[in-house]
């Protein structure tokens, strides 16, 4: 009964998905089922990315079973692949829709030298929103891709803004579905949203940083990992005081508890509030801003608001557009904003309570059109 109820407990807690069972007997189950592959059966096409823990290239099965799988995505990752692997296939079973779809992954050995790890998807699209944000067009050249053919609506900061967001209650929904599975992913970015086309939504990509409270793998946060120009400013997504990984039945049992004591997915949503004010401001586009921008909040105690009340009366047309655009509907966006984009971790909004937000009222939006 103590075992039951311990599932069941789990199985309810919000924050943190289904544990033994997911784990293990699904698990099982599909690995009788689905697919695998081996190093051969992919045919290496163009180079789509390289960091530092692995090259990520467009690839085609050789002998195709059938067509429809042809267009896939291969990395191959470092010693990091492991923990991507994992993520990929925790967020394959319980979360789906939020990533780039998953195929399989396995460690490559050539003889008796064990290669890296082989991570594959299926190939989404060619764009990602950073190469869609680096357009002058931006955000019309999202437009038809996500809200198809609309009508010939006169361009002006209403029909941006309903772009906008779009793509933020695309990627708040992707968020929410991570981190109701008790993944944090930590490396929110332009260059990590990936826009599906056969979904037309944006769905995230690159779990090498992601961590899974639920069972405590890569709990220790790689401070090297974080990219500093979107990173929360705190460095650590759990507290200090616990700064080993708890052993992973342990980790099972309490990460409903240290979920809510350290709110560890508010640091995404600290990355998704940089997105937000780059797609609504023009002018903070470019890396060089943005980095400059991270300076000035700094300067002001991370206070959003004592920063632009600095800013705005010295700001060119490139800024003043984007504070007009969160300022319309009564500022409901600029609210938004400021609720995701604040220095302490417990008073940003969870993604589940950023999707609630009046700024996503679509009643309250018509409601106002038909006003005017
Ligand atoms: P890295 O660790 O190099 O950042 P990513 O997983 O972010 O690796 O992938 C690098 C690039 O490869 C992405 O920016 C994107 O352009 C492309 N890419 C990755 N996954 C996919 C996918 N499923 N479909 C299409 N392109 C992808
Ligand atoms: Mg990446």
């Amino acid at each position: 009964v103590l075992a039951l109820g311990a599932v069941s407990y789990l199985w309810a807690t919000p924050g943190v998905a289904p544990g033994f069972f997911d784990m293990f007997v699904l698990a099982f189950v599909e690995r009788l089922f689905r697919p695998t592959y081996r190093k051969d059966d992919f045919v290496l096409g163009k180079k789509l990315g390289e960091g530092s823990f692995g090259v990520v290239y467009r690839v085609s099965l050789a002998k195709k079973p059938s067509s429809k799988e042809g267009d896939l995505v291969l990395k191959k990752a470092t010693e990091y692949g492991a923990v991507e692997i994992w993520m990929n296939e925790r967020v394959r079973r319980a979360c789906a829709n939020s990533c780039a779809d998953y195929v399989y992954g396995f460690l490559e050995s050539s003889g008796k030298k064990s290669g890296g790890y082989w991570l594959i998807w299926k190939f989404e699209g060619d764009a990602t929103l950073a190469d869609l944000m680096q357009s002058k067009e931006f955000p019309y050249n999202v437009e038809t891709m996500i809200l198809g053919e609309v009508q010939d609506l006169p361009k002006g900061l209403e029909r941006e803004n309903r772009i906008i967001q779009t793509i933020m209650r695309q990627i708040l929904f992707a968020l929410d579905g991570l981190h109701s599975t008790g993944i944090v992913h930590r490396d929110i970015k332009p260059q990590n949203i990936i826009f599906s086309e056969e979904s037309r939504t944006f769905k995230i990509i690159d779990l090498g940083a992601a961590a899974d409270l639920r069972v405590g793998i890569n709990y220790i946060p790689n401070e090297f990992l974080l990219d500093p120009r979107y990173a929360a400013p705190e460095q650590y997504i759990m507290s200090t005081q616990t700064p080993s990984a708890p052993s992973a039945p342990v980790a099972t049992a309490l990460s409903p508890v240290l979920w809510q004591l350290n709110l560890p997915d508010r640091f995404d949503i600290y990355s998704a509030g940089l997105i937000f004010l780059q797609m609504a401001i023009p002018g903070l586009r470019s890396d060089n801003c943005l980095i400059q921008f991270k300076r000035q909040l700094k300067r002001f105690d991370y206070d959003l608001v004592a920063w632009r009340k600095s800013v705005e009366t010295r700001c060119g047309p490139e800024l003043r557009r984007g504070f007009d655009l969160l300022d319309l509907d009564g500022g409901v966006g600029w609210e938004l904003l400021t609720s995701m984009v604040r220095y302490k971790a417990r008073q940003r909004l969870s993604a589940k309570a950023a999707l609630a937000h009046p700024y996503f009222d679509r009643e309250g939006l018509l409601a106002l059109s038909f006003m005017q």
